[in-house]
């Protein structure tokens, strides 16, 4: 059976990635999906686990060829996307997906997986946002001043969604979107097959 697969979005500076590895380390019933970038690695960053880090030419490549199930470029000149494949592979794994995505990502997956559950990680404030992404001391001004600007925007997409999780706090955060992913589990399509042998059951 296909897992439950979760789109979550987040504008930069809101923790969404330190949430989406709290959510996968504590439920291995959920596998992270990863994409492809031409983005350089941040230290620490692994080839394969973070990302698949690729150059310009071989994401136009895949793009071109159809191998990806959207992609979007995300700041100028850094594409990003998910492999059709990255999909089919934790698919027939059975797990649930989680997409670490942004929202023209979001936007197409939506469309593309309409039972998907939708995430939209919001900051109690921009100030914070930009407090944790100077912080984070990987971006240059520049870099971190469009990272800015980009969040103005897609808040304001957020009730594309279907849920909100704002991360004020990161384990009460994270509290809520296991409730999302528990609450996505008792969806009544997710026991149509018990239903159905409940129903069949010879007593
Ligand atoms: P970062 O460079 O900070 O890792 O990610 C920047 C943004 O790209 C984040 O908003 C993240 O959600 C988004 N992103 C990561 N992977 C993908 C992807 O495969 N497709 C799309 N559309 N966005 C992605």
């Amino acid at each position: 059976m296909s897992g439950i697969l979760y789109i979550v979005s987040a504008p930069s500076g809101v923790g969404k990635t330190t949430l989406i590895n709290r959510l996968t380390e504590i439920d291995n019933d959920c596998a992270f999906a990863v994409s492809h970038t031409t983005r350089e690695p941040r230290k620490g960053e692994v080839d394969g686990e973070h990302y698949y880090f690729v150059t310009g030419d071989r994401f136009r490549e895949m793009a071109e060829d159809g191998e990806f199930a959207e992609w979007a470029e995300v700041y100028e000149g850094r594409f990003y996307g998910t492999s059709r494949a990255e999909i089919e592979r934790l698919r027939t794994s059975g797990k649930d997906v989680v997409f670490d995505v942004d929202y023209h990502g979001g936007r197409s997956l939506m469309r593309l997986y309409p039972d998907a559950t939708s995430v939209f990680v919001l900051p109690p404030s921009l100030a914070v946002a930009r407090e944790r992404l100077s912080g984070r001391g990987t971006d240059l001004p520049a870099d971190l001043a469009e990272r800015i600007r980009n969040a103005r925007v897609e808040i304001s997409v957020a009730h594309e969604y279907g849920h909100i999780v704002v991360n004020d706090e990161l384990d009460r955060a994270v509290r809520d979107l296991m409730i999302i992913v528990k609450s996505a589990r008792l969806g009544h399509e997710h026991s149509a097959g018990l239903v159905r042998d409940l129903v069949a059951e010879d007593v």
